[in-house]
């Protein structure tokens, strides 16, 4: 820390994104639940052809891919955003509706980007603990009268509430923002997206990073009320206009009209989830009943984070957390199906090499 850090920055604990492995280091990567399928080739073939135009600003509205999106989702163009990431869409949220007297609140076991984003807000939050089996109890949140953030489905757990649950949420908190972040809703969970329609104080966001194959792209999306959506481009507007560069927007048009790539890739992904998480099973680990692009395991032999090791020592990156709660646990994206194949057969002889 340098001397000219003011104090919030200085207390700031960031969050610490999963490791990318440098171009020598040869893993199996299932670390950061990007998806094992390159991006569809029309977006790629999109953003080639935009990159021919990159001396020119992008455009700030993100017209097009707004349009797109919207028309894709059922809702009017004035009730999207685009964003720089579902991260970016996520901090909006918080900066427009988050601070002193507007606290948030989120599950104790949650995405680890919501903690830090209320710090660097300035924003005051309490968690709410997950039951015994990490699910959400709905009772904790109804009209529990501040501004929530729920992913769903939950990270890393996995699991996913019913809209029924979301909408009794949404209903409850007429006078809060409810935040729910669907960055893996394609693998399995129900969208709230038409409840936007109904509710006022319901925001939906969504990513290009996971089902559609745009990690290093930065393309999210904020679906809500067209006055939400006015409040949090206020804050685009006096932060960064041109948070979704025209390579992205191009790539981002590209998925969308490229729908029939996203959902072959989907049924892949969730044929190899059922595989590995029976055979997770079978080999005696505890698993939650994942809706998303990864499994959260733990086995009762090998303490997390050496499980963690063992798989890194063998070539396969997965991903564990330090949370006194979950650390017996790791998340485990999910792959390409011979790259499951290779996990399950490394951590049956992991299993066995501990006898
Ligand atoms: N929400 C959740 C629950 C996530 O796990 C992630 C991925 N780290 C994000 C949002 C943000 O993803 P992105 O910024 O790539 O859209």
């Amino acid at each position: 820390m340098s001397k000219f850090s003011n104090e919030r920055t200085a207390s700031l604990v960031p969050y610490t994104p999963g490791e990318q492995p440098k171009k020598n280091q040869k893993y199996i990567k299932l670390n950061t639940n990007e998806s094992p399928f390159a991006p569809s080739p029309r977006a790629q073939k999109m953003a080639a052809d935009a990159a021919a135009r990159l001396n020119l600003y992008c455009d700030p509205t993100c017209r097009e891919l707004t349009e797109l999106f919207a028309e894709k989702n059922g809702v009017e163009p004035e009730c999207v955003l685009m964003t720089n990431g579902s991260d970016e869409i996520l901090n909006f949220a918080f900066m427009a509706f988050c601070g002193e007297g507007r606290p948030a609140v989120f599950p104790d076991i949650t995405y680890g980007f919501y903690p830090v984003f209320a710090e660097l807000n300035g924003v005051p939050y309490e968690t709410v603990p997950l039951r015994e089996d990490f699910s959400i109890n709905v009772e904790d949140y109804i009209g529990i009268n501040k501004n929530i953030f729920i992913a769903n489905p939950n990270a890393p757990t996995g699991l996913a509430l019913p809209l029924s649950d979301i909408e009794r949420i949404v209903a409850s908190n007429p006078d809060n923002i409810v935040v729910i972040d669907e960055a893996y809703v394609d693998f399995g969970a129900e969208s709230a997206v038409q409840l936007t329609k109904r509710y006022k104080n319901l925001i939906v966001t969504q990513t290009f990073s996971k089902s559609r194959s745009l990690a290093g792209a930065r393309l999210g999306a904020g679906i809500a009320d067209a006055a939400l959506i006015a409040d949090m481009n206020t804050v685009k507007y006096s932060t960064n206009p041109y948070n979704v560069n025209s390579m992205t927007q191009a790539a981002g048009i590209g998925s969308l009209l490229d729908e029939d790539y996203t959902r072959k890739n989907l049924d892949v992904i969730k044929s190899a989830r059922e595989y590995t998480a029976k055979e997770l099973s079978a080999l005696g680990f505890t698993l939650t009943n994942s809706s998303a692009n990864f499994i959260f395991a733990a086995h009762p032999d090998i303490d997390g984070e050496k499980l963690y090791f063992e798989l890194k020592a063998r070539g396969i990156l997965v991903r564990h957390f330090s949370g006194e709660r979950i650390k017996n646990y790791n998340r485990i994206t999910v792959g390409l199906p011979k790259d499951m194949q290779t996990l399950v057969k490394t951590i049956c002889e992991i299993l066995e090499s501990i006898k």
